[in-house]
């Protein structure tokens, strides 16, 4: 991971860099271009204008940092009235939801954790869609993936991600790939040490080609989450390969990334799925698309030095 990208990362967990940049204005901008909204309709909204792109959602709440009991409700509830206006609106068949167990719970109570995501997953199976458990930091993986098992043998269809960047994940990606299992693969968005992480970017885009010939090679259905121009031909050659099938597996992207390509693929008829974040708490999500590309923060810095 190069300096660049490890200081934002930092300064992700920074209090003092998160009041700054949330006080300033001139953020806005940048915010709207990566974040549908802060409520619900917006969320809504902006899902109704992807559906009618050909595009699919997942949603993904960013509620304020969990740290007790209450805020995890306040989030489930928010999920559970997302699903609700999803549903009424004729959404659900294009739009499923992203749940991070960090905000139902996870850092302080994984029982908790798992009774929250279990309502979520309930109320999605009564809205007919389904929901994937996000992957956040590398000290987190294991928590996540003992709940992610505890909700799938009631709920096959609940969505896992792994990482590339962790040295881990072809073997979590081996024991994953079985029938019905959706697994989305990304490249991370998180630091991490060496001992746990690729540090080198090649070494992760190897990772994540060995993972995805993983899961190809699997019975479940592989999301492959990235915008990297070098890798989705790669992907392409992969899965043609395999012998997949159109819509044996899925392509992703996150809201306000590469647009245009979203849309390209999805005339080619493959199934593109846009990773919608909405919610007042942007701030870890906007430092972390930061992080990812240096043109992201010059578009950042201009809209903050233009006012
Ligand atoms: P990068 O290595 O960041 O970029 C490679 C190239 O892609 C760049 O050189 C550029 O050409 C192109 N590119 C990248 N960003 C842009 C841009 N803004 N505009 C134009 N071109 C661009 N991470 C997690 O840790 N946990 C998760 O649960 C998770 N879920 C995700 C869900 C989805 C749908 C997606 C798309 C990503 C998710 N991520 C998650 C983030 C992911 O791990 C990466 O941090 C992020 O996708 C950037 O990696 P990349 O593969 O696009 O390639």
């Amino acid at each position: 991971m190069n300096p660049f990208r490890s200081l934002i990362l930092a300064a992700a967990g920074s209090d003092t860099v998160h009041r700054v940049v949330t006080a300033a204005p001139a953020t806005r901008g940048v915010v709207d271009r990566f974040i549908a909204g802060e409520t619900v309709g917006d969320a809504v909204a902006a899902t109704t204008a992807l559906a009618e792109d050909g595009l699919y959602v997942t949603l993904d709440y960013l509620g304020e940092r969990t740290g007790d009991a209450r805020q995890a409700e306040q989030v489930v509830q928010t999920y559970l009235g997302l699903l609700d206006r999803l549903h009424g609106e004729g959404l659900t068949v294009r739009a499923e939801v992203s749940l991070k167990l960090s905000a139902v719970g996870l850092r302080f109570d994984e029982k908790l954790a798992l009774d929250n995501a279990w309502r979520v997953c309930a109320a999605a199976e009564q809205c007919a869609t389904t929901v994937t458990l996000d992957m956040e930091e590398h000290d987190t993986v294991d928590a996540t993936l003992r709940v992610l098992a505890e909700l799938r043998h009631t709920w096959p269809w609940v969505g896992a991600v792994l990482q590339s960047y962790l040295k881990r994940t072809e073997a979590d990606a081996a024991a994953l790939a079985q029938a019905d299992s959706r697994v989305r693969l990304c490249k991370g968005a998180y630091a991490a040490s060496p001992d746990v992480a690729h540090k080198r970017d090649h070494d992760v885009d190897l990772s994540y080609v060995r993972a995805a010939n993983v899961l190809l090679a699997g019975d479940g259905y592989p999301m492959f989450a990235t915008h990297d121009p070098r890798l989705l031909p790669l992907l392409r050659e992969r899965v043609r390969f395999h012998g997949r099938k159109q819509g044996t597996y899925e392509y992703q992207m996150l809201y306000g990334v590469r647009p245009d390509e979203q849309r390209r693929l999805a005339a080619e008829g493959e199934t593109v799925r846009v990773y919608v974040p909405f919610g007042e708490n942007s701030y870890a999500y906007l430092m972390r698309r930061l992080a990812e590309r240096p043109a992201n923060l010059a578009f950042f810095l201009r809209s903050l030095a233009s006012r």
